[in-house]
């Protein structure tokens, strides 16, 4: 028997999947929503009245014009009113949490910029209150300058590298904290007074691909990161895919050989001991005499050096890359064997460096994958630094803002 809880449940699903078609189309009119999302038009009337009522969303100018007759009618003969979000509704934040920086953007309804800013840090192994007055003062110093207060804002994402379960909120592993697991959704949500949301970083990167980048209009692509460790999102049916308990994608942990390279997991062969920052690093170790590679902005300093002898067609140097392009080409050749992609966007700070390894990478790609993907699976790259990354957290959030609760979620 339905309950009246259930029925709330279903409402407030109802109004997110109506406010997500709007996000997605930009300006639409009532009956394509209801044509995509199989609800009935009833429904969607009832639904974008009340989101209406509530300032949620507007009617777009050219429905405006649609109601004085000069815009185009329905198959009745009807005009049709369009319509679109409310950029005014509210004020969304993304923060991305890197090692040497953390990133904050924050957007209005419609997910237009109002503010952003990066904020150099050093963010590793720190407990998890160093960590939360990092991201509390970088957030606090977007807000006076977006001209907003902390409380004038309905919800934050928060993107951190790591094994994060995202319903739970739970960081089990990152490299910015000393140790795990931290509670860092509920450390972060009493900490702000606002509603927190946390992800794994490389998935906030592919919300940011699936609403404004090259992913928009695909159902089923993926993405991978290569930054100080190796992350993949995967969009599966047009929703990001998270697994059972929160921790899929894990690209970087794939093993390419066994027994091989030892990894930042504690486990050995990962792709990641071959591609990552702290990979290549430990390889150009004798070329490079570095300091203490603990400290982020010694492994940047490292990182750049790299990057001037590369150009300067060091042969050590570019047979590193070479190698590491080889094995993620290895690496990006399973992945499209396993989920049949229309699309892999290759994503990162290192994409910076991606000419050094993109033939070995392109060439191993094509040479592992079956051959009814073979050259019909475009490898894409998008330099986006962080700051787009932490657009994607501001996503999260507003994706998450009008669903129920991740508890009463949890619990169905
Ligand atoms: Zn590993």
């Amino acid at each position: 028997m339905k309950t009246a809880a259930d029925g709330d449940l279903i409402r407030r699903i109802n109004r997110h999947r109506v406010l997500t078609e709007i996000r997605r189309r930009g300006t639409v009119a009532r009956v394509d929503i209801a044509a995509a999302t199989a609800l009935s038009p009833a429904t969607v009337t009832t639904v974008t009245g009340e989101l209406l009522d509530a300032g949620l969303i507007e009617i777009a100018e050219d429905g405006e014009a649609a109601r004085r007759g000069s815009a185009t009618l329905s198959a009745r003969g009807r005009p049709r009113v369009l319509l679109r979000l409310n950029p005014a509704a509210c004020h969304v934040a993304g923060v991305k949490i890197a090692m040497h920086q953390v990133s904050v953007w924050i957007s209005d309804f419609a997910g237009n910029l109002v503010r952003s800013i990066m904020v150099p840090v050093r963010a590793n192994r720190q407990p998890p209150e160093v960590v939360a007055d990092l991201v509390e003062d970088a957030l606090r110093q977007a807000c006076v300058g977006a001209g907003l207060k902390l409380a004038e804002i309905a919800g934050i994402g928060l993107g951190v590298p790591g094994f994060i379960d995202f319903s739970a909120g739970i960081c089990h592993w990152s490299p910015v904290f000393g140790e795990g697991p931290v509670a860092l959704r509920s450390l972060m949500t009493e900490r702000l007074g606002r509603p927190v949301f946390v992800d794994n970083d490389a998935n906030l990167a592919t919300y940011a691909e699936l609403w404004r980048g090259a992913g928009r209009g695909h159902d089923n692509f993926l993405v991978v990161t290569v930054e100080h460790g190796v992350g993949m999102g995967a969009v599966v049916g047009g929703q990001l895919y998270r697994g059972s308990k929160g921790f899929g994608s894990e690209f970087g942990h794939t093993k390419v050989a066994r027994g091989g390279a030892l990894c930042r997991c504690g486990q050995r062969g990962c792709l990641e001991a071959y591609v990552a920052d702290f990979a290549i690093l430990r390889e150009a170790g004798d070329l490079l005499s570095l300091g203490d590679l603990d400290d982020p902005f010694e492994v940047q300093r490292g990182l750049d050096r790299l990057a001037e002898m590369a150009r300067a067609g060091d042969p050590e140097v570019r047979r590193i890359h070479e190698r590491a392009g080889e094995m993620l080409g290895l690496g990006i050749a399973n992945l499209i064997n396993l989920f049949d992609p229309a699309l892999v966007i290759l994503s990162g700070e290192r994409m910076q460096l991606y000419e050094f390894y993109e033939a070995a990478m392109l060439a191993a790609a094509r040479d592992n994958v079956l051959s009814v993907h073979r050259d019909r699976t475009p490898i894409q790259v998008n330099r986006w630094g962080d700051e787009v990354w932490a657009w994607g957290a501001a996503a999260l959030a507003l994706h998450e803002l009008h669903l129920p609760p991740l508890e009463e979620r949890r619990a169905v």
